[in-house]
Formats: C-alpha cells, sequence, structure tokens
C-alpha cells in the first residue's frame, strides 16, 4: 500500500496556545503504541509575541507522555512530587500507570525559542493499573550520518537503544538533515511507521518508482514490510520517525485519557472532577484544567 500523506491541525490548548496535531487522525489512530502527536512552536518570546506552554494541572490514565524539546525550555510537575526542569535536547517520560496528575509551565525565564513534541504511548492493558512514575533523561544515543543524525528518543534505532523505559516494541527517533540531500535508514519491516516532518521539506522513495514529498506539518503513514527509508531533502530538514508494532488491543481515547473500555474513561472523568484519584499538582500558579464531559453521554437534562 501507498504511503499517506496526512497534514496536522491546528488544536487550541488554551490560553492562547495554538499547537500542530498530527495524531490521532480518524483514517490513523495509533502507530504502533504511539496514539498522539503535537508540535508546539517555533515561538519566540518578545514583547507582543505569542506565548509558551503553560498548561495548568490535568491528569492521564493509561499512557506514557513524551516531552521531546528542540529548543528552549519547561518546567514539569505532577501529583507525585516530581519537579524537572527540561532544555532542549532532553527526554521527560511520564507513565501514567493508573493515574497522575501533571502541569508543564513556562519557567520565569527561558531562552526565548521554544520548539518541540509532545507525544503519547498508549501502555499494554497490564499496566493500567500500575504506579505512576516519572522519568528525566538529559542525554541519549546518537547515530551520524553523511550530513544527517538521529537522536533515538525512544525505543531502538539503527542499533542504539533509548534509555527510556516503554512497554512495548517501539521507536522514535530525531533526524536531523543538514541541507540539501540523500541517505537511507533502515527500517524494522515488522513495524507500521510515521514521519512526521517538523521543518523543511523531504521526499521518500518508498518503493519501486514511488516517491511521496511531505513538508512541515505532514505526518507519512508506512505500512509494515519495509525494511528501508530513503530520505531525500531539498534543504536542512528535521523530522520525527515513530513506529511500532501494530498495537494488538483496542483502545478508546477521549481528552487526556486512554483506556480498554469507554466506561473507564467516564469514571476518569468523574474522579478528575469530582474526586482526588489522582492526586494534587503543587507549585504551578495555574488552575486545574476541567474535563469535558464524553460527547457520546447524553446531554445533562
Ligand atoms: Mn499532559
Amino acid at each position: 500500500m501507498s504511503p499517506v500523506v496526512f497534514t496536522a491541525r491546528a488544536a487550541d490548548l488554551g490560553g492562547g496556545v495554538t499547537v500542530r496535531r498530527a495524531l490521532p487522525v480518524r483514517a490513523k489512530r495509533t502507530i504502533g503504541a504511539w496514539c498522539f502527536l503535537d508540535h508546539f512552536g517555533p515561538v519566540t518570546a518578545g514583547a507582543g509575541a505569542a506565548p509558551g506552554i503553560a498548561v495548568g494541572p490535568h491528569p492521564h490514565i493509561g499512557l506514557q507522555t513524551v516531552t521531546w524539546l528542540f529548543d528552549g525550555e519547561l518546567v514539569h510537575l505532577d501529583s507525585i512530587g516530581s519537579r524537572q526542569t527540561i532544555v532542549g535536547g532532553q527526554l521527560n517520560l511520564m507513565t501514567s500507570g493508573a493515574g497522575i496528575a501533571h502541569a508543564e509551565i513556562d519557567p520565569p525565564v527561558r531562552p526565548p525559542r521554544l520548539h518541540g513534541l509532545q507525544l503519547w504511548i498508549a501502555l499494554p492493558g497490564w499496566m493500567r493499573e500500575v504506579a505512576p512514575s516519572f522519568a528525566h533523561h538529559a542525554a541519549l544515543p546518537t547515530v551520524v550520518g553523511d550530513g544527517w543524525r538521529a537522536t533515538v528518543v525512544i525505543g531502538s534505532f539503527l542499533g542504539r537503544t533509548s534509555p527510556a523505559e516503554v512497554h512495548s516494541a517501539l521507536v522514535g527517533a530525531d533526524l536531523t538533515v543538514a541541507g540539501a540531500g540523500s541517505f537511507a535508514v533502515d527500517l524494522d519491516p515488522a513495524f507500521e511507521h510515521g514521519l512526521y516532518v517538523v521543518e523543511g521539506e523531504v521526499a521518500l522513495d518508498t518503493g519501486e518508482d514511488e516517491r511521496t514529498t511531505a513538508s512541515s506539518g505532514q505526518l507519512v503513514v508506512l505500512e509494515p514490510g519495509r525494511a528501508e527509508l530513503r530520505v531525500t531533502a531539498t534543504s536542512a530538514a528535521r523530522l520525527m520517525l515513530v513506529g511500532g508494532a501494530p498495537f494488538p488491543e483496542p483502545i478508546h481515547m477521549w481528552w487526556n485519557f486512554v483506556a480498554g473500555s469507554r466506561e473507564a474513561l467516564e469514571r476518569a472523568v468523574t474522579d478528575w472532577n469530582d474526586g482526588d484519584r489522582f492526586g494534587v499538582v503543587i507549585g504551578s500558579g495555574l488552575p486545574r484544567v476541567p474535563a469535558p464531559r464524553p460527547t457520546w453521554l447524553s446531554a445533562p437534562t
């Protein structure tokens, strides 16, 4: 099957912050266990400039959040007591397990440019009841080629493995391309893949006489069975490759929740809005973000 190109849509994070959301799309809910991809920025602070990121306390279940910064600085706060500053080239990985709440805020002083991705990884069913955890990875393995460099953020890629703990077979690799040129990387043919173009414009040779082009804000989805990906960039480019074995379980998503059933999603909404299941995030200076009522429920009377 030929690759399919999706264009990220604008999504409002609140507080005037707009991001580009490439996953999920109706036609493609997951790529391996990857179930969400938001691209924020680049924004540059300054008089009259767009604000950075400031997302008040909100909960998660059933997933891992992957915050991968290209440039800038953010502070992560959560309900298990973590407080972690992250800068460009670093990874924050939060595993919700049965439930956690967090906030991601601008530090009072930060570099002017903010640019990065937030992705979610769906947890397998058996992980949905474990205790939440948080990890920060300041340094990640890299692979350097002729005119390109890969940082292995999640899983394994080109023989290198990220120290980040995940629970299914995955890859998440940041590819930077120095300028116009062409290169090829090996893929795991058991994986489906998505190549998100962060910056620049690329052409992918994906089979006999098959060529797919994509530019900033577009996600190219590749079905399993490909052992190699040849990328031709017309100028400097930045790409995020995500992939994994097709996720074997059906998942349901609502707002910040991933679960095995709609009932579990409804329970999480109620527990966040009315209860203390997720604990308390201290020190964000921002109000809690209320969970919206699931659209499949009839309107309250
Ligand atoms: Mn979050």
